[in-house]
C-alpha cells in the first residue's frame, strides 16, 4: 500500500480554493483547527478517493487578501504548503483571465518542480468550458474545467490526480521485515515532549543512533531497549529548530499527522495542571481514527498535589470528559523528576504488541454467540438485526467484520458497545479497534 499522497490546493484568494476543500473532505471532517488568529479554517483534512486516502491542504487562508501584495510572503505560505504536498493543484477563476497574481504563482509552481493539475474553477456549466482556453498560457498539463461548488468535474479531477500521482512511485509502507516499534510523542508546546524523550534516552542507557539524511518531516532516533529495536519519531525537537516563526503551529500540524500515520503506537501527553485542550482531543480522535495504538501520558505530576485517592480519581476524570479514552492506558509520571519513567515504553511496546495480535475466528463466535445473547443488538426501522459470524479480517490494526442481514440499520452506541466488549474480552488495551458491518 502506498503511503497517503498529500495535495496541497494553491491559488489566489476567492478562485475557490476552501470552497473545493470543503467538498473533497466533507464526509471525514477536517481535524486540525489552525493557529488561532491566522486563519479560523481548518486548513488540512482526509479524503478518500478509489479507496485510497488523501491528504488535502488548504492554503487559503494563507494568502493575503491583498492581491497586490505579491511579495515574498505568498511565495514562502505557498511554499510551506508545497514542500508538504506530493501534487499541487493549482486552482484559477475560470470566470476571469489569468492575472498577474496567477502567473507569479504558475511560474513558482513550475520552479518546484512538484507535479501540478491545474483547475479552472467557477466552471459551473458546459459553456463555460472553454474557459480553459484562457489558461493554456501558464503552461501546464492537464487544464480541466471544474465547479468546486457544484462540483461538477471534481471526480473527473480526482482521477487525473490519482493517475499523476503515479502511486506506485510514493514510498511504501515498511515491510514485516521491519520489526521495530515506531513510537511518536505529540502534545502540546511545553507539555514536556522534548523532556520525556531525553529522559528517555537517558533512562534506558539505550545506544542512540540519529538516523541522518533524511528527508522525513521529523526526526527519528532508534534505541535497543531490552534487546528490542524501537524508533523514537521527534516532532517537538523539529518545532524547536525551525526557523519559521509565524506558521510554526500550521507547520508543526501537518508534521504531527504525517508522524502519527508512520507510527505504531503514539504517546499523547497531556499536562498534569492543565488538562485537556480542544488541540489534545482532535489529536486522540485522530490518532484513533489512523488506528494507531494510544497511550495517554499525564506529565508533570510532580506538580500536582496528591492523596491515595489522586491517580483514580484522575482517571475517572479522563474518561468522564473523554469517553473515547475508555480502554486506553493512562500513565502519570514526571519526565523531570523521573518517576514512572521506565513505565512509558514498556506500556507502549506491550500495545505496540497488542495491535499485532490476532483472534482465532472460532474464539470470536463463541463471544458473539454470548455477547449478542446477552445484549441483542436494538432493532433498527423495526426490523430485528441478526448478527451471524464475525472474523478478523486485518491486524495492525486489527479490523473485524460481521456479517448480518442489516449491516445499515445498526446503530452507532452498538457499535461502540461492540468495539468496547471486543477490546475487554481480547485484551486490546491500547489499541482501536476497527468493525465493518457487511450484508450476508
Ligand atoms: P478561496 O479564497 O480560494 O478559498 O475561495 P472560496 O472557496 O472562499 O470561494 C470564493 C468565492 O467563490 C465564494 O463566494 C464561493 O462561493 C465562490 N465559488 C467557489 N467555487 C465556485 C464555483 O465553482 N462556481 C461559482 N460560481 N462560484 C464559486
Ligand atoms: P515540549 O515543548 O513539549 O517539548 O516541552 P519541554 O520538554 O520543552 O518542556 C517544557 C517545560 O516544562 C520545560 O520548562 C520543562 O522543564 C518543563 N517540564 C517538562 N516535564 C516536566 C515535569 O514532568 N515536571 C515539571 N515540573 N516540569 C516539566
Amino acid at each position: 500500500m502506498p503511503k497517503h499522497p498529500t495535495i496541497a490546493i494553491v491559488g489566489r484568494p476567492n478562485v475557490g480554493k476552501s470552497t473545493l476543500f470543503n467538498r473533497l473532505t466533507r464526509s471525514r471532517k477536517a481535524v486540525v483547527d489552525a493557529q488561532e488568529g491566522v486563519t479560523r479554517d481548518r486548513i488540512y483534512g482526509q479524503m478518500e478517493w478509489r479507496g485510497i486516502p488523501v491528504t488535502v491542504v488548504d492554503t487559503g487562508g494563507y494568502i493575503p487578501e491583498d492581491t497586490d501584495i505579491f511579495n515574498a510572503a505568498v511565495r514562502r505560505h505557498a511554499r510551506m504548503a508545497v514542500d508538504e504536498a506530493d501534487l499541487i493543484l493549482f486552482m484559477v477563476d475560470g470566470r476571469t483571465e489569468p492575472t498577474a497574481g496567477d502567473l507569479a504563482l504558475a511560474q513558482f509552481i513550475h520552479e518546484t518542480g512538484k507535479p501540478v493539475v491545474l483547475a479552472v474553477n467557477k466552471c459551473d456549466y458546459l459553456k463555460l468550458d472553454n474557459q480553459v482556453y484562457l489558461y493554456y498560457e501558464l503552461g501546464m498539463d492537464p487544464v480541466l474545467p471544474i465547479s468546486s461548488l457544484s462540483g461538477r468535474a471534481t471526480g473527473d479531477l480526482l482521477d487525473v490526480i490519482l493517475e499523476k500521482l503515479d502511486l506506485s512511485q510514493l514510498p511504501e509502507d515498511e515491510g514485516p521485515e521491519d520489526t521495530s516499534l515506531k513510537i511518536t510523542i505529540v502534545g502540546m508546546p511545553n507539555v514536556g515532549k522534548s523532556s520525556l524523550m531525553n529522559a528517555l534516552l537517558q533512562k534506558e542507557q539505550s545506544i542512540v543512533t540519529p538516523i541522518a539524511g533524511t528527508t522525513r518531516d521529523s526526526i527519528d532516533t532508534s534505541l535497543r531497549w531490552y534487546g528490542k529495536d524501537i524508533i523514537l519519531i521527534d516532532t517537538a525537537g523539529l518545532r524547536k529548530r525551525s526557523k519559521v516563526t509565524d506558521n510554526i503551529e500550521y507547520f508543526s500540524t501537518v508534521r504531527t499527522h504525517k508522524a502519527i500515520q508512520r507510527s505504531d503506537v503514539v504517546l499523547v501527553l497531556v499536562d498534569a495542571e492543565k488538562g485537556f485542550g480542544k488541540q489534545d482531543k482532535s489529536i486522540i480522535d485522530l490518532v484513533i481514527k489512523e488506528g494507531k495504538g494510544l497511550v495517554l501520558v499525564v506529565n508533570k505530576w510532580d506538580l500536582v498535589e496528591k492523596d491515595t485517592s489522586t491517580m483514580s480519581r484522575f482517571d475517572r476524570d479522563i474518561v468522564d470528559e473523554f469517553p473515547a479514552l475508555k480502554g486506553y492506558p493512562h500513565l502519570y509520571i514526571s519526565a523531570k523528576s523521573g518517576q514512572r519513567i521506565s513505565r512509558v515504553l514498556s506500556t507502549a511496546w506491550n500495545v505496540g504488541e497488542l495491535r499485532r495480535k490476532t483472534v482465532s475466528t472460532r474464539d470470536l463466535n463463541i463471544w458473539l454467540q454470548t455477547t449478542v445473547a446477552q445484549y441483542p443488538p436494538p432493532a433498527g426501522n423495526g426490523k430485528q438485526i441478526k448478527i451471524k459470524f464475525v472474523s478478523q479480517v486485518h491486524r495492525a490494526p486489527p479490523i473485524f467484520a460481521f456479517f448480518m442481514n442489516y449491516p445499515k440499520l445498526v446503530a452507532s452506541g452498538y457499535r461502540r458497545f461492540l468495539e468496547n466488549r471486543l477490546r475487554d474480552s481480547f485484551r486490546f488495551e491500547g489499541v482501536p479497534l476497527k468493525l465493518t458491518f457487511r450484508k450476508k
